[in-house]
């Protein structure tokens, strides 16, 4: 076989499926957006497993009419300016790929107004082009729909064939965690069906309550500790459970750093040690940690899912949590003994 250049659609779509590998990591994309503009009320609709529909309302600051035409196509962004500005990241995006590639494998249809602006602009994206866009009547925000993902990617589609309602729960398990780490009112609805799922409270512990009910939330410790600068950590707070909650079904960690959801093998396994020297064999934690770590000891460009960030000198960040986690733990050991002695 003799080389080829690949057709520039097929590109398009290789590398858009790369990144969007399922319903949730656009909504995820979408949803991280709707942060990065402020949004402190975001209403998601969900249909089908976000196969037919992915819709995300909020009230953040829009976009600007005239940045409209440019919205889906490749590396276009308002966050990243320089290379240089990676060292700093303070948004949760930054490299003006998720609504290009989503446009190359849905439907996508705008809705937007910044506070300036007099009307509200309703805007049509197929493979990175705007292809239409009209005034329309709208209040201050955004609302991004993706409808029909996957339409033109057959082998994806067979793939998650079936797996709308694993989709949805993967869909819903992003919202809730976001939901407690920021503050503001979120809601999902699925399918147009009665009312939806809302998730509000003025602090983590009452939307923790909310999420996973009052089990989880009555044996919580509130976390909150002083930063280490030697090693850039300047804060960590959250809810861990306490030595007294059992849960059977296996342990639940939201971590995370600096407002972005990730995950950590290595805080994982710090933590999963250090509850198997308080907790009964097979009872397993709950944990959510906010970790705010200086910008330029990070490097969120790890992954195109963001999931991950690498952060210099993770071991004794993780070893400072643990032993920060440690004193509550032991704190509330201290304490019942006392009470039984006395
Ligand atoms: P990135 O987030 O990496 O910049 P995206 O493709 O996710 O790239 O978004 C491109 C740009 O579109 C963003 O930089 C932002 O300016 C704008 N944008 C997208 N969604 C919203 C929204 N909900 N509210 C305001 N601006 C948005
Ligand atoms: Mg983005």
């Amino acid at each position: 076989m003799r080389i080829h250049r690949l057709d520039p659609d097929v590109v398009s779509k290789v590398a858009a499926t790369e990144i969007i590998g399922s319903p949730v990591n656009a909504l995820k994309e979408i949803l991280e957006n709707s942060l990065d503009a402020g949004a402190t009320n975001i209403e998601i609709a969900v249909k089908d497993g976000g196969f037919k529909l992915l819709q995300v309302t909020d009230n953040g600051d829009g976009i600007d009419q005239e940045d409209l035409a440019i919205l889906c196509e490749r590396h276009t962004t308002s966050k990243l300016k320089t290379i240089k500005d990676l060292e700093t990241m303070d948004t949760l995006g930054f490299r003006g790929e998720a609504l290009a590639s989503i446009s190359h494998i849905s439907h996508v249809s705008v809705v937007s107004k910044t506070k300036q602006a007099r009307t509200a602009t309703r805007a049509e994206y197929e493979a990175g082009k705007m292809t239409s866009q009209k005034p329309i009547a709208g209040v201050q925000g955004t609302v991004i729909a993706i409808k029909d993902l996957f339409f033109n990617t057959p082998s994806r589609v067979k793939a998650l064939k079936g797996r709308s309602n694993e989709e949805y729960q993967k869909i819903l398990d992003v919202v809730c965690r976001y939901a407690i780490n920021y503050a503001g009112t979120f809601s999902c609805r699925r399918d147009n069906s009665g009312q939806p799922y809302v998730i509000a409270g003025a602090t983590a512990k009452d939307k923790i309550r909310r999420v996973y009910g009052p089990s989880v939330a009555n044996d919580l410790i509130e976390i909150n500790l002083e930063g280490d600068e030697s090693i850039g950590l300047k804060s960590v707070s959250g809810y861990v459970s306490n030595a007294d909650y059992f849960s059977k079904k296996g342990a639940n960690f939201i971590f995370f750093v600096n407002d972005r959801l990730v995950s950590s093998e290595a805080l994982r396994r710090g933590i999963q040690k250090l509850y198997s020297q308080y907790v009964p064999k097979g009872a397993f934690p709950f944990v959510f940690l906010s970790l705010k770590i200086e910008s330029d000891r990070i490097d969120v460009n790890v992954h195109p899912s963001k999931r991950e960030v690498r952060i210099l000198d993770e071991t004794e960040v993780v070893d400072t949590v643990v032993a920060g986690i440690e004193q509550y733990l032991s704190n509330q050991d201290a304490g019942r003994k006392y009470k039984v002695q006395s």
